[in-house]
């Protein structure tokens, strides 16, 4: 299809004056030559960009489906200069790294395993999620077009699903790949099962007496679930086997560490390597346990943003007569199916490896907390949420320390959020906050910062743990993670300290 126009006329000074005399025609990204295409069965699918453990369980999961998918290693700081080498200037950081990551991949092919720059263009195919929306998250696609044409793949094909449109996804690439319910049933599976998996693995790893014991435990189960996915066995009962390996991880939960809560823009709050200088295991490292944002939090997200969209359009029908619009009634019936499949799935994975105290993000409850400081209606990034988390962890104690990963050149999170927050922090005092930009470069200001924010953590962690009275017995099942006691305290140990108190266990 394209857009064409007659004579453009431009009116100067002088009198009328035909500026542009030709067709216009609408611009599209196309390759210079024709390119003769692998047909799908000899089409290599690659995917990536969200958890280490995630983007292996979907490769494994999406595989067990028939379908030809590789996951793209974690981004490092290779990938980013490799996308600040060819993308363009002024883009925000998970554009660099993620644009970078996938540029990096297929010169490797070209030019360690031996494969033309023709052969790849020909044989594979990258998925991301896109979308519309007013951050450079609706451009990913043309910039990573434009990166690799630049480093010699002219014609790379870059198919994306859009985060808001779930299941009913319609692209160009419809044919190759298959975007089925079944598709994204067993994307979602994977995600979720990721999601509890990690969450767990922060909660223990802290504690654990032989470094390095909760990582291999958690690889352990990551080959128990990749093998359930492959083989088409009960997920529920592969991480109900997760269990048993993971109880024999040897545990001291009694050690005041201080806990922060990590959040911020979904891809630099998320990622775990160079994208935000492995924050994670950094804080760690240095004493704390970290509260991760699950993927499922983008995606409780996604499906409430459309269902507030749904009701602003209901209440802009001005029809009064009683006609029942009948789209409006499936996408309800659609919404309230998506939230439904995401809880049911995550308490049911989340009981079945033995995470009980992790409470699923409950969107009308975030959205009622900073609906006076940011409005509902401006979505894009994470929209209300970073407001949201800082003014949850503040009124409920969930938290010594929260952090706010924001991307350099990031529009929602660094210019948006962040003016919103001095407003929180002026009207909570008690919060511990810290927004902080990740470049790409320039780590070791990133960790002094997080380091002097941490001191004060570690401060109130002590001294939340020290006001508590320490039993002579302490009972052994104190430090199995199976026992999560809920309490009002912030630092995990200092919650099972009370525990022991109140319900002299
Ligand atoms: S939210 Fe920020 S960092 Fe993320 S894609 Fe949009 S502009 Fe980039």
């Amino acid at each position: 299809m394209s857009i064409s126009c007659s004579t453009v006329k431009v009116t100067d000074k002088n009198g009328d004056l035909n500026f542009l005399n030709k067709e216009a025609t609408q611009w599209r990204d196309i390759p210079k030559k024709e390119i003769k295409y692998a047909s799908r069965k000899d089409t290599i699918v690659l995917v990536g960009g969200l958890t280490i453990l995630q983007d292996k369980l979907i490769q494994s999961a999406l595989q067990s489906i028939g379908e030809n998918f590789i996951a793209l290693p974690n981004p490092n700081f290779e990938s980013f200069q490799k996308g600040k080498a060819f993308g363009n200037r002024g883009q925000c950081n998970p554009t660099y790294f993620t644009v970078g990551n996938l540029v990096k991949y297929l010169q490797n092919l070209r030019n360690e395993k031996g494969l033309s720059s023709e052969e790849i263009v020909q044989k594979y195919i990258y998925v991301t999620a896109g979308g519309c929306g007013p951050c450079r998250f609706g451009m990913y696609i043309t910039e990573y077009k434009k990166a690799l044409r630049d480093a010699g793949f002219d014609g790379f094909r870059i198919s994306s699903f859009e985060h808001d449109k779930g299941i009913f996804q319609k692209t160009e690439e419809e044919a190759l790949i298959n975007f089925s319910p079944k598709f994204f049933i067993t994307l979602v599976k994977a995600i979720i099962i990721g999601d509890v998996m990690n969450i767990l693995a922060y909660k223990m790893r802290p504690y654990e007496v032989k470094v390095g014991s909760v990582d291999s435990a958690m690889e352990a189960c990551r080959l128990l679930v990749s093998e359930a996915f492959s083989k088409k066995k009960n997920l529920t009962k592969a991480l109900w086997d997760c269990r048993k390996i993971l109880e024999k991880v040897e545990l001291n939960r009694l050690q005041p560490k201080a806990k922060v809560m990590v959040m911020g823009e979904f891809w630099a709050a998320m990622t775990e390597g160079d994208g935000n200088y492995n924050l994670h295991r950094f804080l760690e490292a240095e004493g704390a346990e970290c509260i991760p944002q699950p993927v499922m939090s983008r995606l409780m997200l996604s499906i409430w943003e459309a269902e507030y969209d749904l009701n602003k359009k209901e209440q802009l029908t001005t029809d009064t007569s009683k006609k029942i619009d009948f789209s409006n009634v499936k996408s309800r019936v659609l919404i309230k199916l998506a939230k439904h499949a995401v809880k049911l799935h995550f308490t049911m994975y989340a009981k079945a490896i033995g995470l009980h105290d992790y409470e699923i993000p409950d969107m009308d409850k975030l959205a009622a907390l900073s609906k006076d400081y940011y409005t509902l209606d401006c979505e894009g990034g994470e929209g209300h949420l970073e407001v949201a988390h800082l003014i949850e962890s503040v009124k409920h104690n969930l938290a010594h320390l929260v952090i706010s990963v924001k991307p350099f050149g990031c529009m929602p999170s660094s210019a948006v959020s962040d003016g919103v927050q001095s407003l929180v922090t002026n009207r909570f005092p008690s919060a511990n906050f810290l927004s902080i930009e990740t470049s790409g470069e320039g780590a070791a200001n990133f960790y002094s910062r997080v380091q002097m924010a941490l001191f004060k953590a570690k401060q109130s962690a002590k001294e939340e743990f020290e006001a508590l009275e320490i039993p002579e017995d302490i009972p052994d099942k104190v430090h199995n993670y199976l026992y999560q006691p809920k309490g009002e305290k912030a630092g995990s140990a200092a919650q099972l300290l009370s525990s022991i108190q109140h319900r002299g266990l």
